[in-house]
């Protein structure tokens, strides 16, 4: 070990006085320099070497030719740089540094970064009697490790892109720029359906699939935005120093065509597409969370309200988000507490006025706002998937309540695409139907258009079992979705029902006439029964008998009523209706 000290005095530079505490302290000083793998240097209160060891020589590359007790600090910082050991451009700022920091006398560290990548740690310790011991250190490996252990706290591990924390942080950064007078957007974007391509191809093309949107995200953005994975398959992008709105706008197109092109992942061609939700700083917020809320609040609305790709914030949004949270709070509880109600519709035989069936329709009798009809909630049962036991109810309930109607009377319910999905719908009509002691024909189940474009093979298997079961089942909406006349081949159905736009059309649109007559004759043939929608003026009644329909069912006749109501007006005398009607 004593032959790599290398030990540097020249007691003829030094003052008597410095030479006389040297000798003193030599001994010491030679047992800590042969022990020790710092490097360690000492200079005198002028700032002149006393005393280095070769660590430390060999850490900033410098030669013990020229580095010699005596030597100013200045000059061995020259030396340094010369070996490209110190990157200082400023050589006097740095040097007053250090010594104000010796004058100051307390220990104080400077870690530096050298050319070739190293990073010393220098610990600075101020001496009593003028000068300072410095002892260094290589920190390099442990620093690449903190750097490890730092990055992976604030990066995604899939995507290597920042994840949550890091956009946080990044975005507060951004947002100092913003109270300084400049603008910038956070864009939400959430991939739709990652969910089944997991499912159906394997979380290997799922993972491959996020790096690849990961890729083109940032293919999109410039230098200086933020590109971060939120969770699974929520990213964001904070978008720096913009003039205007619409380049945030333009931000999301070019996003969106990126990501639409397909994806070859392992010869699976993937296509996926996005929804983006957009705050702008300062105009929606200064402050890191509401600009988040506000963009997730945009996302929403992109998402659920099909307003489009992207979707600004906007602060109505905001008591729209509450109204939602609010309806959600409330609707938990509903089927509980006993607030939902059916009621029905009567629908008619054209050619003998007599009804045919009666629709049920679900009302929730909330406690403070009173009647709501289902536009309002429906769909957030549905999100809610509070929908399969609340349409479970519906299906006892209208069942029970048809066993009191006369029994050539059927009863129709509206079922949810979710509820066909569920394996679990034939045992709940089977059950529905033979506690309440009816006939399985006398029920009509009415499941929309929308249904058949997402075909999928277990809704074609239920709604094959459902037939054969004895059920009768019809297309509601019929014109709203992707309507095609090969579903009604390919399907038992035994009646459509014509969607009430085409016959709100009827007087004053020739397409809707030709549909609706169409869509009669097409029915005919197939020998289904086709029901007209939303009847309201005599006027249109008898159009659509012209046209060919063969059932109706509207306001002309009759809204939907409670089921005593229905009772007291239809069903006590309805011998009477053909007459009436
Ligand atoms: P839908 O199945 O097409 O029901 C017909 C809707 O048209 C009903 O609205 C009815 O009140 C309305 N209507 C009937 N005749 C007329 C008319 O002459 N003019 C006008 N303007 N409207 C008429 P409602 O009750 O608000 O229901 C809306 C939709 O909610 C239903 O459309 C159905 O898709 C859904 N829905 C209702 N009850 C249930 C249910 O129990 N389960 C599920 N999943 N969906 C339901
Ligand atoms: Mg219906
Ligand atoms: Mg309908």
């Amino acid at each position: 070990m004593r032959d790599k000290i290398h030990l540097l005095i020249d007691s003829e530079a030094l003052s008597a006085k410095t030479t006389r505490e040297l000798q003193g302290a030599k001994l010491t000083i030679d047992a800590a320099l042969n022990n020790m793998s710092q490097g360690l240097v000492m200079f005198d209160s002028s700032a002149r070497l006393i005393v280095c060891n070769q660590q430390y020589l060999e850490l900033y590359r410098l030669s013990s030719e020229t580095v010699r007790p005596g030597c100013t600090f200045r000059e061995i910082l020259n030396q340094r740089v010369g070996a490209g050991s110190l990157l200082i451009s400023d050589l006097d700022q740095h040097i007053a540094e250090i010594l104000a920091g010796v004058a100051r006398g307390a220990d104080f560290t400077k870690i530096v970064t050298l050319r070739d990548g190293r990073i010393i740690c220098a610990v600075n310790h101020p001496m009593t009697a003028g000068g300072w011991v410095a002892t260094l250190e290589d920190i390099t490996e442990e620093k690449r490790a903190e750097d490890r252990i730092v990055h992976a706290a604030h990066h995604d591990a899939l995507t290597g892109l920042p994840n949550r924390i890091l956009f946080a942080e990044q975005l507060e950064q951004a947002l100092k720029r913003v109270r300084r007078g400049e603008r910038l957007s956070v864009l939400y974007i959430d991939l739709d359906h990652l969910k089944r391509i997991n499912d159906t191809l394997g979380h290997p093309i799922g993972d491959k699939l996020l790096k690849g949107v990961a890729r083109r995200l940032l293919s999109c953005v410039r230098d200086i935005d933020t590109v971060a994975r939120l969770s699974g398959d929520e990213f964001a992008v904070v978008q720096s120093s913009i003039d205007q709105p619409s380049q945030a706008a333009a931000l999301a197109l070019r996003i969106r065509e990126a990501i639409r092109a397909p994806f070859d992942l392992d010869g699976h061609q993937v296509v996926v597409d996005i929804s983006i939700g957009i705050s702008i700083a300062p105009d929606d917020g200064t402050e890191l969370e509401e600009l988040i809320k506000a963009a997730d609040i945009a996302l929403y609305e992109a998402k659920n309200t099909g307003r489009g790709i992207y979707c600004f914030f906007e602060a109505d949004m905001n008591e729209r988000m509450q109204a939602r949270g609010k309806l959600e709070h409330d609707l938990r509880s509903a089927l509980a507490n006993g607030e939902f109600e059916l009621f029905y519709q009567p629908i008619f035989n054209l050619p003998n006025n007599k009804i045919s069936a009666f629709e049920a329709l679900l009302r929730w009798r909330h406690p403070e706002r009173g009647l709501i009809l289902p536009a309002e909630f429906i769909s957030v049962a549905e999100d809610m998937g509070l929908i399969i036991p609340l349409g479970e109810w519906v299906l006892s309930t209208a069942c029970a309540e048809a066993a009191t109607w006369p029994s050539e009377i059927n009863v129709s319910v509206n079922v949810s695409p979710l509820q066909l999905t569920n394996n679990n719908l034939i045992n709940v009509v089977a059950r529905a139907i033979s506690s309440a002691g009816i006939s399985a024909s006398r029920l009509e189940i009415e499941i929309t258009e929308s249904v058949f474009f997402e075909k999928t093979f277990a809704n074609i298997s239920t709604m094959k079992k459902l037939h054969e079961f004895g059920v009768r089942l019809v297309i509601d909406d019929f014109g709203t979705g992707y309507s095609s006349p090969g579903y009604l081949l390919s399907f038992p159905f035994s009646k459509i029902k014509i969607d009430r736009r085409f016959i709100t059309g009827l007087s004053d649109n020739k397409e809707s006439r030709a549909i609706v007559r169409a869509l009669a004759n097409l029915a005919r043939d197939l020998g289904m029964i086709v029901t007209a929608e939303g009847v309201e003026t005599s006027q249109q009644l008898e159009q659509i008998r012209i046209l060919g329909c063969t059932q109706m069912q509207g306001y002309l006749f009759s809204r939907p009523l409670p089921a005593t109501e229905i009772h007291r007006l239809f069903l006590s005398k309805i011998k009477n209706i053909g007459r009436a009607a």
